[in-house]
């Protein structure tokens, strides 16, 4: 006993004190943020809690880490029962937890979890093996990722666990262990301990409790000095993440007051500790696990962007602590200007990093506090400001797309009348880009034929600001939205209809924040209503049909299902998927004002057409004019626009009404 406890305790107290020390600072780096305004109020923590720390759902989205990574944490849970009990071994050889500790269940969950998490080790180690960056280079999750120290981890939860066992195994030998055959692990390994005789044993078994005390106490170290401090630091992340949503609205709407601005004032982060204390919890809880690097529509087409690696790399400057100008000494301009916002990082990470606020927070400092943007993108900005719409075209042609109409489209002109349901909001591209015309004119006849009435603002509709928000502009976005709020509340609107997903998601969740509410409904899921409804009443269409999930329409909104049910709502359709849809759908490669911007490597759109392609589709449809337009592009460059179209649900829809109904 006397060579048990002073081995045991004095590895505690150096581990405590070194882990202790190292947590204090680390809280410190993260509270040295700005404020985060709203996150340690928001309700919902306990859900959240519930759903992705015990549950693990984020994780089990990836089938078989998923599992071995919910095995793992579950099976730490129920190993903390036999950390107490080693704790009791070192002053008392038969020790037992009061009033569980003989228990058959207690012995055998233990001996369960002890052997699933060395399953899940091994499990680990093959997915590491399997996806190594050295066999899969770029294309490996893993890429970048510190894998020695994952490697050094896998062997240190192994080692815990044998120590457990084998101690666990002695006590079978000698009469201390507290229980019976259900803890069958410990038993079955006895059996090969036995013919050591009891004296072996005992002695087995004290060294064995020393080493698995010495053995967590070292990992505890290992846990706060590398990636493995998510331990810790997840269920904080998660508990503080944005709700009801880490995607759609941008996270922070600034006060933009030009009044009381001057030369001092910071936009977004130029230097680490610009971001605020949650943004820095986001850094520390990395886990290098590369799932987002993985969905990542710049990395994935040789772009130096790689959500992980911007997240270590700040991390890395965080810890640094140097404070010096983040672009382009930490992130170079190619990382920052590559992001399309497409959010599929956000989505996919299981610790609830936000990478896309972060983002965007350092490009509102490098245009609003330093000017610096990409050169390509001025004319974009310049077009926005003087005439209201990206490419410069003015308010005198938002209406043109009305003139291929038979029917009239009423235009406001003061309030909207009362026998008009809804404002229909047709976007800047929707007016004025030739191939989104033909969506906007098939919703508007669709609507009419449906008996919707709806009106539209015509030259008082301007951009919403989606792009120059997305690219860094928060003031020009703030004059938009307030003009376009203005020029709503004058009308009276209240019910908007959006065909563009960018629209929906400024007019639904970012005019909110700048006192404009309104009641925001995209095509597709009116058209969805409509159908249902049998207002709308489709023929037959032999069509093979594979639907593209606008990045803003799917994860941003969680408006997957009514498109395709407008889809499916037509007899002869065969809608196929593609192997990335929905949550995982790949982006176009327009958003985050990408579609403005010159891109390097390959281009996204081509990626994503090739994928399309490959399904034999004979239609891909989708619920976006950026979408659509990227993707017409690269089927014309793939030369392929003659077997392959690509159009909008609502066209799609509307081609099966042309159809004459077959008797
Ligand atoms: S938002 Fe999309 S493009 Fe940007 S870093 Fe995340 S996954 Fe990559
Ligand atoms: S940001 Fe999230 S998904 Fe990406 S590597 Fe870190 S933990 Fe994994």
């Amino acid at each position: 006993m006397l060579t048990r406890y002073p081995i045991g305790l004095a590895a505690t107290a150096v581990a405590l004190a070194i882990a202790g020390r190292r947590l204090a600072y680390v809280f410190g780096l993260v509270s040295s943020g700005r404020p985060a305004p709203g996150r340690l109020t928001q309700k919902g923590r306990a859900r959240l809690e519930l759903e992705e720390v015990v549950e693990q759902r984020r994780l089990l989205r990836w089938r078989l880490p998923g599992v071995a990574h919910a095995f793992t944490f579950w099976g730490f849970c129920v190993l903390i029962l036999t950390i107490i009990e080693a704790y009791g071994e070192l002053f008392q050889r038969n020790f037992a937890i009061p009033g569980i500790g003989h228990a058959a269940v207690v012995g055998f969950a233990e001996d369960f979890f002890a052997c699933a998490v060395l399953i899940a080790v091994f499990v680990f180690s093959v997915v590491r093996l399997r996806s190594s960056p050295k066999r899969e280079g770029r294309a490996s999750r893993f890429y970048g990722s510190n894998t020695a120290v994952a490697w050094i981890t896998l062997g240190m939860i192994a080692l815990v666990v044998v120590t457990l066992l084998v101690y666990r195994a002695a006590q079978t030998n000698t009469g201390d262990f507290p229980y019976g055959w259900w803890a069958f692990a410990s038993h079955g390994l006895g059996r090969a301990l036995r013919p050591l005789g009891v004296q072996a044993n005992r002695t087995v078994a004290t060294v064995f409790v020393d080493l698995n005390v010495v053995v967590v106490m070292a990992f505890l170290v290992l846990l706060v000095y590398t990636k493995h401090l998510h331990i810790f630091m997840a269920p904080l992340n998660i508990a503080y993440t944005r709700q009801p949503s880490r995607l759609g609205a941008l996270d922070k709407t600034p006060e933009i007051d030009l009044e009381t601005m001057d030369e001092e004032t910071i936009f977004g982060a130029g230097r680490i500790d610009h971001f605020t204390w949650k943004q820095l919890l986001d850094l520390v809880t990395c886990t290098e696990c590369g799932r987002c690097q993985s969905q990542c529509p710049a990395w994935s087409t040789g772009k130096s962007l790689s959500p992980k690696l911007l997240v270590m790399d700040l991390r890395e400057e965080l810890f640094r602590g140097t404070k010096q100008a983040l672009v382009p000494n930490v992130v170079t301009d190619d990382v920052l200007w590559a992001c399309t916002t497409c959010g599929a990082c956000v989505e996919e990470c299981p610790v609830d990093i936000e990478h896309v606020d972060a983002i965007i927070d350092m490009r509102r400092y490098e245009v609003l506090n330093e000017a610096r943007f990409p050169p390509e993108a001025a004319s974009m900005l310049r077009n926005v400001e003087s005439r209201g719409d990206p490419w410069g075209l003015g308010a005198s042609k938002r209406l043109e797309w009305t003139s291929g109409l038979d029917f009239e489209v009423p235009v406001v002109d003061g309030e909207i009348p009362d026998d008009v349901e809804y404002l229909f909001w047709v976007g800047c591209a929707g007016a004025l880009d030739e191939r989104a015309r033909k969506t906007t004119q098939s919703i508007a006849r669709l609507l009419h034929r449906a008996g919707v009435s709806f009106a539209v603002l015509g030259p008082a509709e301007s951009c919403t600001g989606d792009p120059v928000r997305r690219l860094g502009n928060e003031y020009l976005f703030q004059v938009q939205a307030h003009r376009n709020i203005e020029a709503l509340t004058s009308a009276g609107a209240h019910k908007l209809i959006a065909s563009c997903p960018h629209c929906f998601n400024s007019l639904s969740k970012e005019y909110p924040a700048l006192g404009g509410n309104f009641e925001v409904v995209h095509h597709s899921q009116l058209l969805d209503r409509l159908i249902a409804e049998g207002k709308l009443r489709p023929n037959r269409l032999d069509a093979k049909v594979a639907y593209h999930d606008p990045c803003y329409l799917g994860r941003h909104s969680q408006v997957y299902d009514p498109p395709r049910s407008v889809i499916a709502a037509v007899p002869g359709v065969s809608p196929v998927e593609m192997g990335r849809c929905r949550e995982r759908s790949f982006c176009c490669g327009a958003g985050g004002a990408r579609m403005w911007l010159e891109e390097q490597g390959t281009r996204i759109n081509l990626e994503r057409a090739d994928e399309a392609l490959a399904t034999g589709a004979d239609v891909v449809a989708t619920g976006c004019p950026y979408c659509l337009i990227m993707l017409d592009d690269a089927v014309k460059v793939r030369g392929r626009e003659e077997e392959v179209k690509i159009l909008d649900v609502a066209q799609l829809f509307e081609r099966s009404m042309e159809v004459p109904a077959s008797r």
